[in-house]
């Protein structure tokens, strides 16, 4: 038996506390998915397009009126134009146009900055594509970047930075000043970007979100990866795509092309359709934050510390003034013995182990109350 190429790989802390919650009956606020179901309408559309045969393989990169709706979604929430023939790749959720954009840049010995706590599939995305992945720490408790570090961090191997805002688990978001200090960084090494924006349009109060499109020197270096499933409450589709200059887009559709070909097309279908009325994915905004506000009235007086999260589906609850567990006994023990399960935000930070949960707040009111419930006991 040959060595293995991620040695250090166990399953993912979400099947991980998904099948922990399922084992001892928990409320399941572990594994970012909503527990709701998506809109009729969008499931007739899916119907339909499976009733009305398009059911044979999708162009490449995705069907054109689906790469459509993207480019005038992206030009009229961020005033930036991408190509619909060369620019836009349907792929099979964020999570494959993130390992596809790797693999087209990465070479051997490559080395790649991510921020911690990452996204769990970065760093094995980063390795199998030959490249060293280069962790840097965001500052705990706020989760902001010290871009000095990441100057220091940059050597002559160094080809891109991974970021992600909205920011999964913390819900932060890169400022405009954030953003214009990466321009600065990447333009001057000439570092590719890998822009994770799968929660853009989850985003609350005044807060706004500086897609890596909205600035020219990022844009014309940045993969930005998007998720359907995110925004339309559909996971289980694994619907995403990727935004890139022609040039490497180019790059990307080889790796595509090989990788899965092609994704799904009825969805794609249902999508582009879906689409056409921009308030499908404007009013997710105060959707969720209807969500936020509920689940945290309902907690404000439990002995979680808590600032209200600025974006995404997912709350930080600090629990130092309950227990001194660390975060991944303290998470099981709330599974097993308190019925509900979160995510310990340490599996994403080497070494750290911050007094913080990470809880998925997609849920129905009825299952955030009695989610409040248990937190309020504890
Ligand atoms: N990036 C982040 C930050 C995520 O939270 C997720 C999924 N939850 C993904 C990428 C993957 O998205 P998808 O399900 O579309 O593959
Ligand atoms: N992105 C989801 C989360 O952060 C999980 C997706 C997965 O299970 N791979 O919870």
């Amino acid at each position: 038996m040959n060595a293995s190429k991620l040695p250090h790989a166990v399953p993912s802390i979400f099947a991980q506390m998904s099948q922990l919650a399922a084992q001892h009956g928990a409320l399941n606020l572990s594994q970012g998915f909503p527990s709701f179901n998506a809109a009729t309408e969008l499931k007739n559309l899916a119907a339909n397009a499976i009733m009305e045969d398009h059911n044979q393989y999708a162009p490449m990169m995705g069907i054109p009126s689906l790469r459509i709706a993207i480019s005038r979604m992206i030009q009229e929430e961020h005033g930036a134009m991408y190509h619909p023939d060369q620019e836009i790749c349907i792929t099979n959720g964020a999570t494959q146009a993130i390992f596809t954009a790797l693999q087209a840049t990465i070479f051997k010995g490559d080395e790649v900055i991510i921020f911690t706590p990452a996204y769990d599939c970065y760093e094995p995305a980063i390795t199998l594509a030959g490249g060293v992945p280069v962790p840097i720490p965001m500052s705990l408790p706020d989760f902001k970047i010290d871009w000095d570090l990441v100057k220091k961090a940059i050597t002559s191997r160094t080809k891109m930075i991974v970021i992600n805002s909205p920011h999964n688990p913390s819900g932060t978001l890169l400022t405009d000043e954030d953003m214009v200090q990466l321009e600065s960084i990447v333009t001057h090494h000439n570092l590719y970007v890998l822009s994770d924006e799968v929660y853009e349009h989850m985003v609350f109060d005044d807060h706004q979100h500086n897609s890596a499109c909205r600035y020219l020197g990022l844009k014309e270096r940045s993969f930005i990866t998007g998720s359907f499933g995110k925004t339309f409450h559909v996971t289980g589709w694994k619907l995403g795509y990727c935004l890139a200059p022609a040039s490497m887009m180019h790059e990307f559709v080889k790796v595509h092309q090989q990788v899965v070909f092609c994704v799904t097309r009825p969805l794609q279908h249902a999508t582009a359709q879906y689409l056409q009325t921009p308030s499908h994915y404007r009013d997710l905004r105060q959707f969720y934050q209807r969500k936020r506000d509920l689940f945290l009235q309902l907690i404000e007086n439990s002995n979680f510390a808590f600032k209200p999260t600025q974006s995404s589906y997912f709350q930080l609850l600090d629990y130092s003034a309950i227990s001194d567990d660390g975060n991944i006994a303290f998470a099981k023990a709330l599974t097993i013995n308190h019925k509900i399960a979160s995510i310990p935000i340490s599996v994403f930070m080497q070494g750290k182990d911050p007094k913080m949960l990470r809880f998925c707040f997609a849920k129905t009111d009825e299952e955030l109350v009695a989610a409040a419930k248990i937190l309020n006991e504890l």
